[in-house]
């Protein structure tokens, strides 16, 4: 239950920006203006295969990075764009309720003009509210009012395990997951990574001091005096110090039994009596929750900090950091002076220097509110059926090998082989879009309300929509990713693995490629994520989704002993300057890199075995294409601060070791390229470890 890819959790949901032509329906190749053939392919295969394209490259100026990621994100983008401003254009006489939501969102988002008229007026309501907090109760309840609102309100952040996008939310029990329970969660950190409050180094410094200064000008943005702006900030930095203390690194929160700590709720209210719980799930609208019903909330340990912290501190202080977590939240659209302040934070901490326009955030953002809606018109649009088709063929076959390889491999015993292959067995996998999609009738958006509000609105709706769960079974066929997102996750409670429509192309994946192309790059992103399943954390849940232990010791020893060859081996990447991978938060991505190159390698062989490719002519073999065309679709490109809050935070590795690491590790790679002892691409036996 991971967003995947590489999604770093950056303060702001920034845009990328240049739509990119849609490529002719030729046979897609290798490019060969992307390498760099002199390197060769077994001492750094990333640049033998991206090296040109890396040294030419320019990160536009309104862009995080540049690479297949942010290519395929713009294709979508331009499709996504065009059934937005078709919807723009005819919402207010349309029949069609999805029109007319969609329309009207978009139509609000783009008045520009508006916005910069109101400025914070469309807030002000909210700022009263949060000015009016007079008591416990009245702050316990405005937790709950902002966290529906996805404010960042003390706790409630979108964890870094899970792919939804809701704060507070009722989710399959680890234990039980035919069962949904709530789920509380640390949060509360502008940052949202919690180590960016402590690290020493001059660059996290720097961040933390045009952080404060970035808090104080957006308090005086809202009125606040400058001088009581300033005291404002620190109140706020030094509430956020204390939640950042008590929250769990990136490495930590890859661990279930971590950020699963299953309570009641008389024992929450015993553990942190300075909320008003009845008050608090009220306004949450889950009211009269029994004192024995169970619910997570983790960690504890953060939550005893926000105790001590909501009991030493004046309500004031709470009131400044509710003004800002809700400024924060909405900041970029509330009219030019808001929106510029929020880009600063937004360069200091991406290096980013022009914001990217309008019509390509409008249209982000309508995909992170309304999936559901303009997804559905995307697979319309550009996911035909015989892609459908193929996928899933090529997902069989991977999981046939998959398969193979657990029956076969030489450090399982049989007790535990079986567990695996019942949970191999019951895999569902969940290909374009979901079978029923949301309606968004209910929710009134509409052009004439201020843009905020249509915002709130929805989000609202989504969190409302997933708390209506806890009386509901489990939905193990639910997607919580629209269809229209470049990414995939696999959700190891349901046993489901879900690949949205737009993944699902070039350079991934083409109906006109060669095999060796496509399982190459969508396999080895289909492998990745069944090996999820199998991780370190994956493989903590049984055939039924639940947190159980089906382990006999000693291969649970010899998991151990080969992750800990894995995560050596990353630890020792150089990932900008001085700066390490970390092995230990990366363990889970890199393992299923490796792995599913492996299988992607398996399950091409296996195709190429039942329809030989026809020749090529002088050029590379049906096995380096494989290869290359997989490091192709790795090709990524950023600036060293976000390079720097992606070793920090991400579970990926950077792309260039993800691409290195895992081929590496390979002898079937060695092979291929003819690669010879000694060389940096063939990693001797002894440091070579591959799990699946
Ligand atoms: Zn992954």
């Amino acid at each position: 239950m991971r967003r995947d890819r590489i999604v770093v959790s950056v303060v702001l949901a920034l845009a990328a920006v240049c739509l990119s032509s849609r490529s002719s329906a030729q046979r897609p190749e290798i490019h060969r203006d992307y390498q760099d053939t002199t390197v060769r392919a077994c001492t750094d295969f990333y640049s033998f295969a991206n090296g040109g394209w890396a040294r030419s490259a320019i990160i536009p100026e309104s862009e995080r990075w540049i690479g297949t990621d942010a290519d395929a994100t713009n294709r979508a983008n331009e499709v996504l764009n065009g059934i937005l401003t078709d919807a723009a254009a005819r919402y207010r006489t349309s029949s069609d309720v999805t029109t007319q939501r969609l329309g009207a969102f978009y139509a609000s988002c783009m008045d520009s003009t508006r916005a910069n008229r109101e400025g914070l007026l469309p807030v002000r309501a909210e700022l009263d509210r949060i000015d009016h907090v007079a008591s416990r109760a009245d702050l316990s309840r405005e937790l709950a009012h902002l966290q529906l609102r996805w404010v960042d309100a003390a706790f409630g952040t979108l964890p870094s395990f899970a792919s939804l996008q809701v704060r507070v939310w009722a989710y399959a029990d680890m234990k039980n997951s035919t069962k949904n329970i709530l789920w509380l969660y640390q949060g509360g950190i502008g940052l949202r990574e919690p180590g960016s409050y402590s690290r020493a180094d001059s660059a996290s410094k720097a961040i933390r001091a045009g952080y404060g200064d970035h808090i104080a000008r957006t308090l005086v943005l809202a009125g606040t005096p400058e001088p009581q702006a300033k005291t404002g900030a620190e109140t706020v930095l030094a509430i956020e110090t204390k939640l950042a203390e008590a929250s769990l690194t990136p490495e930590e929160s890859s661990v279930p039994t971590n950020v699963y700590e299953p309570t009641t709720v008389d024992k929450l209210a015993a553990m942190v009596p300075a909320i008003d719980w009845p008050a608090y799930f009220a306004e949450l609208g889950v009211p009269g929750l029994a004192g024995n019903t169970t619910l997570s909330v983790s960690p504890s340990k953060f939550f005893r900090r926000l105790n001590e912290q909501l009991l030493q501190r004046p309500l004031a202080d709470w009131r400044t950091y509710l003004r800002w977590q809700l400024l924060h939240s909405v900041g970029p659209d509330l009219g030019s002076p808001s929106d510029a302040e929020s880009f600063r934070l937004a360069t200091l901490i991406t290096g980013m220097t022009k914001p990217p326009p309008r019509a390509k955030r409008c249209t982000e953002e309508a995909n992170e509110l309304m999936g559901m809606a303009i997804g559905k018109n995307y697979v319309e649009r550009a996911f035909p059926p015989a892609a459908k088709k193929r996928i899933e063929e090529l997902v069989a076959n991977l999981r046939t090998v998959l398969r193979d390889r657990i029956a076969t491999n030489d450090w399982m015993g049989a007790a535990t082989k079986a567990e695996a292959l019942k949970k191999v067995d019951v895999l569902r996998v969940e290909v374009g879009y979901p079978q029923t999609w949301v309606d968004y009738a209910p929710v009134p958006i509409s052009a004439d309300k201020p843009f905020v509000e249509n915002v709130m609105l929805l989000r609202r709706f989504e969190d409302q929509r997933h708390l209506a769960k806890l009386n509901r079974p489990v939905d193990r066929v639910e997607w919580e990713m629209s269809p229209a997102a470049v990414n995939a996750y696999e959700n190891p409670q349901f046993n489901s693995l879900f690949f949205p429509a737009a993944i699902l192309q070039p350079p991934w994946f083409s109906l006109d490629a060669d095999d060796a192309m496509n399982y190459g790059a969508i396999g080895w992103v289909i492998g990745h994520e069944l090996t999820h399943f199998f991780d370190d954390q994956g493989r903590q849940f049984d055939a039924n989704g639940n947190l159980r232990d089906w382990w006999l010791p000693e291969d649970e020893k010899r998991y151990q002993d080969r992750a800990q060859v894995v995560r050596r081996q990353y630890d020792s990447y150089v990932a900008i300057d001085t700066l390490h991978v970390n092995g230990g938060q990366t363990l889970n991505e890199n393992t299923a890199d490796i792995g599913g190159v492996t299988i992607a390698y398996y399950a091409f062989q296996r195709a190429l075995a039942s329809q030989p490719r026809p020749a090529r002519g002088a050029g590379y073999s049906p096995d380096q294409e494989f290869f290359l065309n997989g490091a192709q679709s790795w090709r990524f490109k950023t600036r060293p601060e976000l390079m720097r809050l992606i070793v920090a935070g991400d579970g990926h590795s950077p792309p260039y070791w993800r691409v290195n690491g895992s081929v590496s590790s390979l002898p079937e790679f060695a092979a291929a390229f003819s690669c010879k002892e000694g060389d940096s691409m063939a990693r001797p036996p002894e440091a070579r470890a591959r799990l699946w």
